[in-house]
């Protein structure tokens, strides 16, 4: 099966997810299953935590207020958007936006490996200390693994069923919205990115 079947199928399997608690939240409130948005081919994928509203009523990851800066920072390591993949590992919005539970994110798990078995990225970059959590343990770096604040912005080298992979941990885009000092770390924390693409 070709990429684009392959993540259609992931798809269409989202929106038929009733073994999942949010489906009936998803269905009640006319939102959509957020998949994942950008290449195929992707040398970067970005795994967020959950979708937020916005998300959920357009389908698309990260395309509120948290989504233009990630744009924003993407950008500012000469990409484009479409260039890199943006996911997250919960594929349906949680109620009043609260963290995804350590249930939830191990039943959509499954959807987020089979995404990044499909585009092989080079780099996988957590956004968020859930992401970070599972992305770093599925990865078997269960030693490395400390709080955001001490781990941030490293680059984790880890093997993928398809070859090397490096893992950086990033700050949430969110957490950075109304602090400004979280921004510029973030900032220079999306500088590593770029080195790791370039090796
Ligand atoms: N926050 C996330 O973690 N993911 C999104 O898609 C939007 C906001």
């Amino acid at each position: 099966m070709v990429k684009y079947d392959e993540m259609k199928k992931i798809r269409d399997e989202l929106l038929a997810f009733t073994a999942s608690l949010l489906y009936e939240y998803r269905t009640t409130n006319n939102y959509f299953p957020v998949a994942g948005e950008g290449s195929h081919d992707a040398s970067i994928m970005f795994v967020g935590e959950a979708p937020g509203k916005t998300e959920a009523m357009t389908g698309k990851p990260f395309c509120g207020a948290a989504g233009k800066f990630l744009t924003d920072l993407v950008e500012s390591i000469g990409l484009k958007r479409p260039d890199v993949y943006i996911t997250n590992i919960v594929k349906d919005r949680p109620p009043e936006n609260r963290d995804p539970t350590p249930e939830e994110i191990e039943l959509y798990a499954p959807f987020l490996v089979r995404q990044i078995d499909i585009i092989q990225p080079k780099v996988i970059a957590t956004l968020g200390r859930h992401s970070m959590g599972y992305v770093m343990k599925h990865f078997d770096l269960d030693l490395e693994l400390e709080p955001i604040s001490r781990i941030h912005g490293k680059a984790f080298e880890a093997t993928a069923s398809y070859g090397p992979v490096t893992i950086v941990t990033l700050y949430h885009p969110a957490a950075a919205l109304y602090n400004g000092g979280m921004r510029d770390t973030l900032k220079e924390d999306f500088k590593v990115l770029k080195k790791c693409i370039k090796k």
